[in-house]
């Protein structure tokens, strides 16, 4: 939880390559054409393989796609294309038995996989849930037998919302569920000698996926045999900037725990589009191997000591992580107002944007902070709510005054940062909010003390530049400043690092902060130094994401070299991705595969078009009837493919009506969204 070590993992072989153990973090593709289309699929796996994509899966729903593997795969192998190729099951194990010939690894699903699963609520008495399991395992034992004998691996690839009826009626539909799921298949595999597995726990809920995937971990390393790799991926993550803010969330705070072998970005999209997002999400990752080679893992001997030991072994306070890595609690923080607004407690983080121009041009900032507060736009477009102007010397001091005048009622949203003390005290009568940068090392801390206790008008923020020093470093400067203010009695203040490694030093800091019972609001910050647009949606995203996800943060801040507009409305997706602010529609849409027969990414452009204003709702937009009403878990409403362009449409988990003509069905789920009364007018 506070240093970055990769979890070691047992070596899997996927054909060509393999994965877990020191191998890099592998990144995946799936097709999205239908599997008995034998050219449009060898065309799009080129494609894939063209993209550098290093695993191909592909969905096989029946025997005769199955059976159609095999003229792709020889095509391909043709072409010299010898990427990796996986089967993804669901339901058929005749489907399942027939492709293991034709493959390097398959895909089943517990929740689907020989049991039932219609979503109702039956109770099992214990017998029957036994005999149940025993029904699994004997229709599941001649698979693991024919993946041996072929050395295929194989995936247990759980999903969050598509759990069979008995894990669900015991567990709910929980991480417990997802990951008594797995370990039942992988009990299985153990007992018939077969150990070439790995997991997925995949949901569309970013912080459910996370919390599955750890508590995997934790079940199965003190289970199992051997600590099995992880493929990481958000489903149903949706297309463009959410869906690549969703995927690299999810995704990259599993990877900062040092979990995960290998991934797949789900986008709504042309898989080609996922492969770049993937290699930006592990690059991080695979270059610290690089360079620290096996020094980046935990060694085995300690995977097995620990596991070894986990029975009674307690970790010291100083291990222990600030938060419930297995489920959500948000941080308790204390309220602050702060230019109207309450920051703190119970109410949504607030964003706060960096104006890049400088003060000296008053035209230019000006013209910039117009664009981030947006005063002139409608009440409910996103708009930073806080900018942040840097100030170093007498001359920009002169300049804040003269912005200030002529921004009136707008100058209560400007704050000011500063690493002078002389000008910090004499911002803190100027504007709403000053944030002192504290630079390790420097003497500072009578006269900074001093400032903060005498009567101001502006909330303080103490920022610590972490550079070169431990991760640990930060919090021992903030907690020994914030225990000093405490007993003076000084509120109004939050508290913040800007750090390439956020999550460790954050981590860190709530940790110290727990210690000593201080309950100051925290502000995440993060400036992300790069010109790569999607590397710095990438960066911001993990770095920031994770700890919201955790539960960590009151503010959000974020300096990257994205337009003004784009850093918004990153900001507002990062907060949006951990619900933790709903700022606008949420659409839960998975990326099609052969299984989609309608225009899914048509579609989906249609209804985000139409329903882009309805704040807080969830749309979920589906390609299969087979997987879609369960993948889109929580949605509101649903848009399900239900055969050739044909949709149906649900409310919650309630198929309303069946079988419409694509052509009609965008605008009578415009209609079910008024019936229901969730219908707004756009502004
Ligand atoms: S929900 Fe979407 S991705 Fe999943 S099986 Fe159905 S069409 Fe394929």
């Amino acid at each position: 939880m506070y240093q970055y070590r990769r979890r070691f993992t047992r070596e899997v072989a996927f054909g060509t390559i393999s994965l877990g153990g020191y191998q890099p973090i592998r990144v995946e593709s799936m097709t999205n054409t239908h599997t008995m289309d034998t050219v449009a699929t060898v065309e799009q796996c080129r494609r894939l393989y063209d993209a550098g994509c290093e695993i191909i899966r592909l969905t096989v729903p029946t025997e005769k796609d199955a059976e159609n593997l095999r003229y792709i795969r020889e095509q391909l192998r043709r072409d010299g294309i010898d990427t990796p190729l996986v089967a993804d099951i669901h339901f058929s194990a005749r489907a399942a038995l027939k492709a293991v010939e034709f493959v390097e690894n398959i895909r089943i699903n517990p929740g689907n996989y020989a049991t039932s699963q219609k979503f109702s609520s039956n109770e099992y008495t214990e017998e029957e849930y036994l005999n149940e399991i025993e029904h699994v395992r004997l229709e599941f034992a001649p698979l693991v037998e024919k993946t041996r004998q072929y050395g295929v691996s194989m995936r247990i690839g759980t999903n969050h919302g598509s759990l069979s009826d008995r894990i669900v009626g015991r567990y709910g539909n929980s991480p417990e569920g997802m990951v008594e799921a797995a370990l039942e298949f992988a009990r299985f595999c153990e007992e018939a000698g077969y150990y070439d597995i790995l997991f997925s726990m995949k949901s569309s809920n970013v912080r459910v996926m996370i919390q599955a995937y750890r508590l995997l971990v934790q079940e199965a390393d003190a289970e199992l045999r051997y600590a099995y790799p992880l493929h990481l991926g958000v489903t149903e993550a949706g297309d463009g900037d959410e869906g690549r803010v969703k995927s690299a969330m999810g995704i990259g705070a599993l990877l900062e725990d040092g979990l995960g072998d290998t991934i797949r970005v789900s986008l709504t999209e042309d898989p080609v589009n996922e492969v770049p997002v993937g290699f930006a999400i592990v690059k991080k990752y695979n270059e610290f191997h690089l360079v620290n080679g096996d020094r980046g893992h935990i060694p085995l001997k300690h995977v097995i000591d620990s596991r070894n030991k986990q029975a009674n072994h307690t970790l010291s306070t100083h291990e222990l992580p600030p938060f419930s890595p297995f489920s959500y609690q948000r941080r308790a923080s204390s309220q602050i107002a702060l230019a109207g607004m309450a920051i703190g407690g119970d109410n949504v983080p607030r964003v706060e944007t960096e104006v890049h121009a400088s003060l000296s041009d008053r035209d230019a900032v000006i013209e910039e902070i117009m664009m981030r507060l947006a005063p002139d736009k409608p009440q409910d477009i996103i708009r930073s709510e806080f900018v942040s102007v840097r100030v170093n010397n007498e001359g920009d001091l002169d300049a804040l005054d003269k912005l200030l005048g002529r921004l009136g009622e707008e100058g209560r949203c400007v704050v000011a940062s500063t690493s002078d003390l002389p000008i910090f005290g004499r911002l803190l009568h100027k504007v709403s909010k000053v944030r002192f940068d504290i630079i390790e090392g420097e003497r500072f801390e009578n006269e900074l003390l001093q400032l903060i206790g005498n009567e101001r008008l502006a909330v303080v923020e103490l920022c610590f530049l972490h550079q070169a020093s431990g991760y640990s470093v930060p919090a021992r400067v903030l907690v020994h400043l914030a225990e000093k203010l405490n007993r003076r009695h000084a509120h109004r203040l939050l508290f913040s690092v800007q750090s390439d490694h956020v999550v460790f030093v954050y981590r860190r800091l709530v940790q110290a902060f727990k210690s000593s019972s201080l309950d100051y609001p925290l502000l995440v910050r993060f400036k992300a130094d790069v010109s790569d647009r999607l590397e710095s949606i990438i960066k911001s995203s993990v770095q920031t994401g994770t700890l919201f996800c955790d539960g960590i943060g009151d503010m959000l801040s974020l300096n990257t070299m994205l337009s003004a507009d784009d850093e918004v409305s990153l900001a507002f997706n990062i907060l949006q991705g951990a619900r933790i602010r709903m700022s606008k529609t949420e659409f839960i849409s998975c990326p099609g595969c052969g299984r989609t027969y309608f225009e899914l990414e048509k579609a989906v452009a249609a209804i985000k078009q139409r329903t882009a204003h309805l704040k807080g709702l969830k749309i979920g937009i589906m390609g299969c009837i087979v997987n879609g009403p369960g993948e889109m878990a929580d949605a509101d409403f649903g848009y399900v493919g239900a055969g050739k362009n044909r949709i149906s449409l649900y409310v919650g988990r309630e198929c309303v009506e069946e079988n419409i003509s694509e052509q009609e069905a965008v605008e009578r789920l415009i209609s079910l969204i008024r019936v229901q009364g969730k219908w707004v007018d756009p502004v």
